[in-house]
């Protein structure tokens, strides 16, 4: 690889920041960060113990307890949430130069990622300025209402895909709610996670309302999860690690919004428009490098048209541009790290088994080093596959014809998944029945994943536990208090009153 694009002023010894400070472990302990082109350890990383925790969790709870953060009015907090989302948009550029270069993803769509994020802030300060809570009346005899209060130090763990964007959906409803903070960033990418602080400082956050703890899953992920003193943990993630994360938050009873694996299908009717599935299928697959939670990595088409299909899609992936993530024309870039590297090409090598190869394979030629991966079409893949139930998390994908409605939905259901689908025909009722059908948090009829910030946004099965998005998301930061006022006389029975 020539030419290796290095960011100007790249940090290597990236610290955690508590209580307003950067700092370092308490023990000094510390990991290596790789970037995903060379492989070579660009940056060190403070790795967080229990004891660099229970400080962050202090200085939240202090924030949460004597701050005047909870207790600020809507409009004040959301002022200070715009002021986020402008601090946000004026790193665009270094955000994404940030990003590209720590996960892989291919810089215009890294850009996508900062504009979204920024988003997601002005969301949010819209959405806790318009709240209103209900008040209840029973005529003569209560006036009831809720009392919606911030349920205290919010922990956020989150995943290396898109790091900083899903970061910025767990912290813009988590502060607008009036929480304080503990993010554990994904320990493959936790670059972009250390522009938060300027960003939060620049926007007049109060001190201590943040809080960042670099490191392990194992480690400063488990201590945060296992705190007694963190009422909730927002985790977005594997599977396995939501079951682990389950089990550990068990003894202290806390809130858990889950948002785990997929292995989402795209399912073509032969009515559809062919050309307009062929596009959306491609980019939902190998859009950020087919690392996406959301991908459409099951491809059902229709037997009619089966084999039109699997040819123009083929020929369209076998064209998509491979190659350094910094540059504007690449539409696929490198995977996270070596290890993810690994996992995605054993997967390619079982499914030369389980499948037809239409396209890609492996390694493109002329990129020797990087974790680089060609698209990859396995056509005529069976349901009992790997490839077909396991979630790769790359740019690889499953095409299976099917024959009908029935069979179709049977296919779609058949994982232990139920994030996303996709479904493409130009049947009205068709269209809306098969959704109804489908055990997935969310479907997109006729369209790639678009989201709408206010719908519910999360998975079922094995996908996910409780629904982020719009309100959704201030519910699950807030507790929903019922204070019950009577009216008149209050009718008690009178115990003890017996002569
Ligand atoms: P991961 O589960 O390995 O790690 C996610 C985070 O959990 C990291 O910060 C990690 O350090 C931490 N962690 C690991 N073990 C832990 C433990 N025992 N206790 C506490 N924290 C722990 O996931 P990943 O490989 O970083 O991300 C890819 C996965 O995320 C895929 O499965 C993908 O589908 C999923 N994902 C889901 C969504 C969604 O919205 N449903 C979105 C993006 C990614």
């Amino acid at each position: 690889m020539t030419g290796h694009f290095i960011p100007d002023s790249l940090p290597t010894q990236l610290q955690h920041y508590i209580d307003g400070a950067w700092v370092d472990s308490a023990g000094g302990e510390r990991f290596n960060v790789l970037d995903p082109v060379s492989n070579s350890n660009y940056a060190t990383a403070a790795a967080g113990q229990k004891a660099d925790i229970d400080r962050a969790v202090e200085a939240a709870t202090r924030a949460f307890r004597e701050g005047p953060w909870p207790e600020m009015k809507a409009r004040e907090r959301a002022r200070v949430l715009n002021r986020i989302a402008d601090a946000v948009e004026g790193r665009e550029d270094r955000l994404a130069e940030l990003e590209t270069f720590d996960t892989g993803l291919p810089i215009t769509q890294a850009r996508g990622q900062a504009r979204r994020a920024a988003e997601n802030f002005r969301f949010f300060a819209d959405l806790v300025v318009a709240q209103f809570d209900d008040a209840m009346k029973v005529p003569g005899a209560q006036i009831n209402y809720v009392n919606r209060k911030p349920v205290g130090v919010a922990g956020l763990i989150t995943p290396w895909n898109t790091p900083f964007m899903l970061e910025s959906w767990k912290l813009a409803p988590a502060l607008a709610a009036g929480c304080t903070v503990v993010l554990k960033p994904a320990e493959f990418t936790p670059l972009s996670a250390s522009l938060w602080a300027g960003i939060f400082e620049e926007a007049g956050l109060p001190r201590g309302v943040f809080n960042l703890v670099n490191g392990l899953g194992e480690e400063a992920g488990d201590a945060l999860v296992k705190h007694p003193g963190v009422p909730l943990i927002s985790f977005t993630g594997e599977t396995t690690t939501g079951q682990t994360i389950f089990a550990n938050a068990a003894p202290n009873l806390k809130g858990l919004s889950m948002e785990l694996g997929g292995k989402s299908p795209c399912v073509v009717f032969a009515d559809a428009d062919l050309d307009a599935a062929v596009d959306s299928a491609l980019f939902g697959v190998f859009s950020l490098n087919g690392e996406r939670c959301t991908a459409g990595s099951r491809i059902l088409v229709e037997r009619s048209i089966y084999g039109e299909f699997c040819e123009k899609f083929a020929a369209r992936a076998r064209n998509i541009v491979v190659g350094d993530p910094h540059d504007p024309r690449t539409e696929v870039g490198a995977l996270v790290h070596p290890e993810h590297y690994a996992k995605v090409m054993k997967y390619v090598a079982i499914g030369k088994s389980e499948g037809r190869l239409l396209a890609g394979g492996g390694r493109p030629a002329g990129l020797e080093t990087g974790n680089y991966v060609s698209p990859t079409v396995f056509a005529d893949v069976r349901p009992n596959a790997r490839i077909f139930q396991e979630e790769i998390f790359g740019p690889v994908v499953a095409i299976t014809p099917f024959a009908d409605d029935a069979g179709a939905l049977a296919l779609a259901n058949g994982v232990k998944y139920g994030l996303a689908a996709y479904v493409w025909t130009n049947d009205l009722t068709r269209a809306h029945t098969f959704a109804q059908g489908l055990e997935a948090g969310m479907v997109w009829l006729n369209s790639h994943n678009v989201r709408d910030l206010r719908t519910p946004f999360g998975g079922v099965k094995a996908s996910g536990l409780g629904h982020e998005g719009g309100f959704r998301s201030l519910d699950f930061y807030t507790e929903q208090q019922a204070v019950h006022i009577t009216l008149g006389h209050v009718d008690t029975p009178k115990f003890g009153a017996a002569k």
